[in-house]
Formats: C-alpha cells, sequence, structure tokens
C-alpha cells in the first residue's frame, strides 16, 4: 500500500477521552474510530490486524477438527426465553420488536441458536461428537462501556461450542480448546495464563480464563508464586488472616450511641477498635426475599461467590426496603433483633466474640455481639474476595493479587441448555440424552489491544509480527529526487513479489513527520532509502522494537526480515 494513496488517519495528540494505552494508540494510529460509547468503527489499518488474528483463530480452531459456520444476530426473543436468559441477561440484551410487533433481540452469544440447531438435525450417538465456531458480532449493553474496544457493545467474538454424547467427551472438547487457545496467544506473541473462573450466568460444572496481566485490567486474579495456583477473584480461595478478639472473658452485649457514624470507617474510628471487629451487615433482595450478609469490616463481598452460594439473581436492596424492615438506616444494620429474614455468614466471622454490629436503630450500634450465641447464621460460606498476602490454599506461600484482562473463556455447560431447549440424542442403548455441551469464546479486539498493552513505548505500538497490519514500512526521504523515486519504486515492487506486507511511505513530507508515523504506527521493520544511503549503495534498516538502526547493504536487512 502507497501512504499517499492510504486511509491511515494518525493523530499527534492523545485523544481527551482515551485513558488507557492501547485505547490512545488505536485512536491515534488511526485504527479505529468511535461512533457512539462502547461502538467503533474499525479502520483499514486496524482492520488488517483484526484479520490476522481471526486468521490464527480461524487456522488453529480448523486444527482441531472444529467446522466453521455463521448464526444470526438477531434473533426471536422466544429462543432466549426458553431458556430463562431472555430475563437473566436483563438490561444487557439489546432488544427490539419487528414491524409486526414480535419480539427480537441482538445476540450476546450463541448457546440457544446451537441448541436449537442440534434438536433439529442430532439423532443419535452416530451423529456425536461435534465443534461450532464461527467469528461473529455480538452486541451486549454493557453498563460501562470503556477503555475502547476491551469492552464494546458490539464486539467480535470468535464462539465455539461443543456437543458430546457424555463427560468423557466433554473433558476431551475441552482439552481439545485449552490447546487451540494456547497455540492461538502463543502465535499472538501475548504472555497470558490461565485462572480458574466463574461459571456466572452461563451455568456449568467447571470453566477457565485465559488472562493477560494489565494495570487497566478489570478482572483481579489470585497468584501464587510457589504452586502456580490461580484463580479469578471471583472464586480464589485463600487462608484468611483470622481476627484477633480481645481477651476480655464473657462477650456480653451492650448498646451504644454513635451518633452520625454510619461507615466502618467512622464506626471503628469513633470506637476505636480495628475495622475487622466489626460486623458488616448488608441486606439482598433475591427471589423477590430479603437476605440478610454479614462479612469482616475490612472484607470486601465478592458478588460472583454470592451469586454461586444463592444460586439466584439477586441485587442490593433499596434505602427505602430497609428503612421499611428496618425502621432505621442502612449504616445501623446487624443480626441481633433483626427482621425475620435467612442470614449468611461469611466464614471468616464464625466464632467471633466481642464484635460490633448495628442496632438496628439510628445512631446505635451493638458491642460485645458473639456469632453464635446472640445470632445464629443460618449458612456459613465464603463470601469475601481474596486479598494479597492471605496463604494460599494449596500450599504454604502468599497469594498475590493482580489485575488482568480477559481474552478467551472456556466453559463446561454440561446439559443445562439442551436439556432446557430438548436438544437430545438417542445413546447406544436406545434411551433418549441430553446432548452435554461445552462453550468457548476469544475476544478479537481483546487480543489486538492486549497486544498492544503489552508492546508500546513513547512513541508509538511495538506490533509483533503476527499481527502487524504491514511488516515493512519502506520509506522514501526526498521522493522528489528522480533517483529515490526509481529506487524506492524498484524496492517496493520487488518486496511486494516476494511476499511481504508493504507499507510504501511516498509521501512528500518532512523526514521527521515520516519518522514519528512510522515509529507511531509500529510496524516491526523500516527501510529508509534516501540520497545519502543511494550514495552509499545501503539502505537505513530500523527495528522497532530494539529501535536499533544499522546502515547495511539491502540484501542483509532482508535477511534479517526472513530470519
Ligand atoms: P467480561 O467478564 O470481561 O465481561 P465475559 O465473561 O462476559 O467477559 P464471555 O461471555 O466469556 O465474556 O465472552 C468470551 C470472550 O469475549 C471474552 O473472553 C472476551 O475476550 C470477549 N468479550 C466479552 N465481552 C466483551 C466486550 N464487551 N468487549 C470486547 N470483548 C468482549
Ligand atoms: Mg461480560
Amino acid at each position: 500500500m502507497r501512504f499517499s494513496k492510504a486511509f491511515i488517519p494518525t493523530l499527534k495528540e492523545n485523544p481527551a477521552d482515551a485513558e488507557i494505552p492501547s485505547h490512545q494508540l488505536m485512536i491515534r494510529s488511526g485504527m479505529i474510530r468511535q461512533l457512539a460509547a462502547g461502538i467503533y468503527s474499525e479502520l483499514p489499518f486496524g482492520w488488517r490486524s483484526a484479520k490476522k488474528a481471526m486468521q490464527i483463530v480461524r487456522e488453529e480452531m480448523d486444527r482441531i477438527g472444529a467446522q466453521e459456520l455463521f448464526l444470526p444476530s438477531l434473533n426471536p426473543i422466544e429462543v432466549w426465553e426458553e431458556t430463562g436468559r431472555a430475563a437473566g441477561f436483563g438490561d444487557e440484551l439489546f432488544r427490539l420488536e419487528d414491524r409486526k410487533g414480535r419480539g427480537m433481540c441482538l445476540a450476546p452469544t450463541h448457546e440457544e441458536i446451537i441448541c436449537d440447531i442440534a434438536r433439529g438435525f442430532i439423532k443419535s450417538y452416530r451423529d456425536l461428537p461435534q465443534i461450532w465456531y464461527q467469528l461473529q458480532t455480538k452486541m451486549r449493553d454493557e453498563p460501562r462501556p470503556r477503555s475502547g474496544v476491551l469492552r464494546g457493545r458490539q464486539f467480535i467474538m470468535k464462539d465455539s461450542y461443543s456437543l458430546d454424547i457424555d463427560q468423557a467427551g466433554l473433558d476431551k472438547s475441552y482439552e481439545l480448546h485449552s490447546q487451540a487457545y494456547h497455540r492461538i496467544f502463543e502465535r499472538c506473541g501475548l504472555e497470558f495464563f490461565v485462572v480458574g473462573a466463574s461459571s456466572g450466568l452461563m451455568g456449568g460444572t467447571g470453566s477457565q480464563e485465559f488472562m493477560v496481566a494489565s494495570e487497566h485490567g478489570e478482572d483481579r486474579v489470585a497468584l501464587c508464586p510457589g504452586c502456580g495456583y490461580a484463580a479469578n477473584l471471583e472464586v480464589a480461595a485463600s487462608r484468611a488472616i483470622p481476627i484477633a478478639d480481645p481477651d476480655e472473658g464473657d462477650s456480653e452485649i451492650e448498646k451504644v450511641s454513635t451518633p452520625d457514624t454510619r461507615t466502618i470507617e467512622e464506626v471503628s474510628k469513633f470506637l476505636k477498635v480495628k475495622p475487622e471487629r466489626l460486623i458488616k451487615t448488608l441486606v439482598i433482595i433475591s427471589e423477590e426475599k430479603p437476605v440478610m450478609l454479614l462479612i469482616a469490616g475490612d472484607d470486601d463481598l465478592e458478588e460472583a461467590k454470592l451469586q454461586g452460594v444463592l444460586g439466584a439473581p439477586f441485587r442490593p436492596a433499596h434505602p427505602e426496603e430497609i428503612e421499611e424492615l428496618f425502621g432505621c438506616e442502612a449504616g445501623f444494620l446487624g443480626p441481633v433483633n433483626a427482621p425475620q429474614m435467612p442470614i449468611i455468614a461469611d466464614s471468616r466471622i464464625m466464632g467471633g466474640k466481642h464484635r460490633i454490629t448495628g442496632a438496628n436503630e439510628n445512631h446505635f450500634h451493638i458491642t460485645g455481639v458473639e456469632v453464635g450465641r446472640h445470632f445464629k447464621p443460618d449458612q456459613a460460606a465464603n463470601l469475601r474476595a481474596a486479598r494479597s498476602g492471605e496463604g494460599c490454599p494449596n500450599c504454604q506461600e502468599t497469594l498475590r493479587v493482580t489485575n488482568a484482562i480477559e481474552i478467551g473463556h472456556i466453559f463446561k455447560l454440561g446439559t443445562k441448555y439442551s436439556s432446557a431447549m430438548g436438544a437430545k440424542f438417542l445413546d447406544a442403548n436406545g434411551k433418549e440424552q441430553p446432548i452435554i455441551m461445552g462453550s468457548y469464546g476469544i475476544g478479537i479486539a481483546r487480543i489486538i489491544a492486549c497486544a498492544i498493552e503489552s508492546n508500546h513505548d513513547k512513541d508509538g505500538i511495538i506490533w509483533p509480527l503476527s499481527l502487524t497490519p504491514y511488516e515493512i514500512v519502506l520509506i522514501g526521504i526526498n521522493m522528489k529526487e528522480a533517483e529515490v523515486s526509481i529506487q524506492t519504486e524498484a524496492l517496493y515492487a520487488d518486496l511486494l513479489n516476494q511476499g511481504f506486507d508493504v507499507l510504501f511511505d511516498d509521501r512528500d513530507l518532512r523526514p521527521g513527520f515520516k519518522f514519528k508515523d512510522a515509529d507511531l504506527l509500529g510496524i516491526p521493520y523500516q527501510i529508509v532509502i534516501s540520497p545519502k544511503t543511494i550514495a552509499e549503495d545501503k539502505v537505513e534498516f530500523k527495528q522497532r522494537n530494539s529501535g536499533a538502526r544499522q546502515v547495511i547493504k539491502l540484501e542483509e536487512a532482508l535477511q534479517i526480515i526472513r530470519g
């Protein structure tokens, strides 16, 4: 491609609304343009890179015997009602009506459509196993679209689905995907790790996420440097540091005045006790009924764990609902003399004495609370987020918690969707069984954005060879000089003939300007031809990753590139 004819709208300045490097650089290098929050156009320079990522994904999916298909984005809502996910996805599901007033939605994922196909065609165990995949646009009305293409409301996903007759078959399909994912992300030059994950809304029996460490990631993961334990905080276990209760004999409750102290911080300051000795009382509504949650004052509730314990969706109770139930504000709630409702306590507070809770009366707390004596939780469970510095659940090391970006996710779904939708087969004994499913996703834009997050400097992108939009940028200096024009044109034609992806900067612009663009675009190899290099019968050769600049024979430069 000739730069003079190319549509690569580069920008000198960082766009005001882009906060993270990949977002800034994708806009500055003319890869994408935002149309609305979380909705992006892929411009030619960006699309070339996306196509390379998709090609790698296709090759590795084909390699495990997966077959590519293409499913509709526009779906009748009834299909989603069959599995309950029309409601389950909530506001994340884009809904619309067709001209006849029929309910429709834009597919956020495709398990339901796969089940619909399977129930139409799969009859017997002889028709299985199958693995089907697609590269398709997904729509999700994400609550907080941000960080550029990392969290779009429309994005391309490679999603695949395995259909098996038994658990062993599912294990095999899952393992094949795990291998394919390792190869895909390795080929994309990403430094990734795999963590145990929550199955969330999808349901199922096991799942793992492929992660790239990044301070800008929205996921939090716990890693053990000792045994390699790695888990998303949504499910991570840890050996929590026990709460030290004072040795003050029997724990007797006493109501104390705590005017205007509502938060853990305010109460712990006012009463001069460590936050861990406070019991935080939260009220949620699940299946239209209130549930009380108790966790230590210095802990955070991990919603995904709670979701797993409840097995049903939930939401925080509104302030009015709390007033009506307890007759006080949310800042003064506690389990002692509380209205009747199920109590789930985090295991870390169990057995505690001399603890402090709200008194269910505005501006009062109670001290000297003993868990199990002054109130009895209905259930103890792990509800808290693991923290850096806590013990690994599998060895004696301590955990480190870090931010990461999820690039891929593999799920053992089991029969949740096939049972709900009647996707069955006849087994070898002629008995009807639900198909056992797996589902597997990769975000294409997340691959690209992660590659940029991990490979850039102050001047711009530093592409890995596998994803770069062009391999070589050929820069002519002083293009008006006949000799420069002749030599660069000849070399451009030659490089194309040799099968390289070349961007030929034939623009009549200042050298400094062209070099800046070349560094910003991050193409791995720069070949510069100027009157000076021609006089020496050499070229200037720069490798973007090391920044090394050499004046060498063209053939030498090409040898390095071929290597
Ligand atoms: P997240 O927790 O980040 O919302 P998810 O669990 O909803 O992700 P999946 O439904 O498992 O994601 O989707 C599979 C893959 O699709 C993810 O691993 C990710 O790479 C990509 N993906 C998911 N949501 C988005 C999004 N909003 N924008 C871009 N890519 C996405
Ligand atoms: Mg999501």
